[in-house]
């Protein structure tokens, strides 16, 4: 590894879903730099949301290589990528994907089970993201009793808990107000400029011009 060794690479890497008859990621390259924030924009459909599970690991590629830090993943057992998830990656589901059974503090905690860690001694930093994501809702309410934004600031702060080294952030100020969405693209800027490499999938020009870098995908790839 050198110092300019991206923390997270896809290099060539092809995905069907199934059969693939009418969608597949074919000899896709995409390299991630620590300290900066990648916007990645493109049509509906054009595979962004599942180019984050591919880069988290979270499915298999059927050919090429993903490497974190230079070095190769994507062929690890799945206890193995489990665990590198759970370490290295903070992700920001579009839809929050919040457990709808736990409360809300429990959801940001969450991650601290993946990782072996006691989830109290995290209790102090899960309640300052809810405050300084103005999400202002009680940390015990539960998912269900919350706003489709504040669901999504507060997937935010579970994805940053840990202070993972890459976070891959799935149309985070979607349902947002643009005070909202400043809110939480501070967050991710801080996040990058503390040494992690933040991914943003954006339909929103503005968000795309805020980052350092820019990756368009077309609509057939
Ligand atoms: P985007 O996030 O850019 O809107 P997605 O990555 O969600 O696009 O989807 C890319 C394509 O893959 C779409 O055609 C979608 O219908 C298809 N797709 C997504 N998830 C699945 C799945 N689990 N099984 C089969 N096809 C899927
Ligand atoms: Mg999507």
């Amino acid at each position: 590894m050198t110092a300019t060794t991206p923390v997270l690479a896809a290099r060539e890497i092809d995905f069907t879903y199934g059969r693939g008859e009418d969608f597949r990621v074919e000899g896709w390259s995409a390299s991630f730099p620590r300290g900066a924030v990648t916007a990645m924009t493109g049509p509906s459909g054009c595979g962004k949301s599942t180019r984050l599970y591919l880069l988290s690991l979270m499915l298999r590629i059927r050919c090429g290589v993903i490497e974190l830090d230079g070095r190769r993943v994507d062929d690890l057992p799945d206890a193995a990528r489990a665990q590198l998830r759970a370490q290295r990656f903070g992700f920001v589901f579009q839809d929050a994907a919040l457990d709808a059974s736990r409360s809300v503090i429990d959801n940001i905690l969450e991650a601290t089970l993946y990782r072996g860690q006691r989830a109290g001694d995290h209790r102090a930093r899960a309640l300052e993201l809810l405050d300084a994501l103005e999400v202002a809702v009680p940390p015990g309410r539960k998912p269900g009793q919350v706003s489709g934004g504040q669901g999504q600031r507060i997937a935010t702060c579970r994805a940053l808990l840990g202070r993972p080294d890459i976070i891959l952030a799935d149309e985070p100020t979607g349902n947002l107000d643009p005070a909202s969405a400043a809110v939480v693209l501070g967050a991710l800027r801080r996040h990058a400029d503390d040494g992690g490499a933040v991914v943003v999938v954006t339909h929103d020009p503005g968000v795309a011009a805020w980052a350092d870098h820019r990756l368009e995908l077309d609509a057939h790839r």
